[in-house]
């Protein structure tokens, strides 16, 4: 399993989902093994994607703060959080959660830097609060691909990865469409 899959990512820059996934496609998907894709994922020590081809954006799979209405840590009183917070150092990558299009790569007062990417299959997603952008507004991106750097800009209380995932143009709680997060011993209502 796992040689095949390396002489197939020869000349590519990286292992992805979305490379095993073709790989398995160009072998006939025959392996006799149904979960074939997941198995590479461990063979490289890679991230698993969900029922929803997503994967997780940064190496750490902690959230720190839930999707809905929450503490605000700085003005006080609860807010709408729009996403959910991972756990994501200063200048550690982040990466797109599935293949797509770079629609957004800039700065606002409140994502601070930010990347916006079109999966072009109704969904999308957005990566907030980075130090650095990897990527321009146009370009192509892989599952996987590196988007930015984490970071504390905008509207944010510490350095950290806020993720959105949209369906349609709507905003859905990510951690529905993502693999199983830890979640971690900051205390979120
Ligand atoms: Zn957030």
């Amino acid at each position: 399993m796992g040689p095949g899959f390396l002489y197939f990512c020869e000349g590519k820059t990286s292992f992805n989902a979305s490379y095993a996934k073709d790989y398995e496609v160009k072998m006939g998907g025959n392996y006799g093994d149904p979960d074939y894709v997941e198995h590479v994922f461990q063979y490289y020590e890679m991230p698993t994607a969900s029922n929803h081809g997503f994967i997780i954006p940064t190496a750490r799979n902690t959230m720190n703060e839930r999707y809905g209405t929450v503490e605000d840590p700085i003005r006080g009183g609860t807010r709408m959080h729009n996403g959910i917070d991972l756990a994501c150092s200063k200048d550690e990558a982040a990466w797109s959660i599935a293949d797509g299009v770079v629609t957004d790569a800039t700065f606002s007062s409140s994502y601070g830097y930010f990347v916006e990417v079109d999966h072009q299959n109704g969904y999308s997603s957005l990566y907030a609060h980075f130090n650095t952008l990897a990527v321009r507004a146009g370009d192509r991106v892989s599952s996987g691909q590196v988007v930015g750097y984490c970071g504390d800009t905008g509207f944010s209380a510490g350095y950290h990865l806020h993720l959105e995932i949209r369906l349609n143009g709507v905003r859905v709680d990510p951690e529905g469409y993502l693999p199983k997060l830890e979640r971690s011993s900051i205390v979120t209502p």
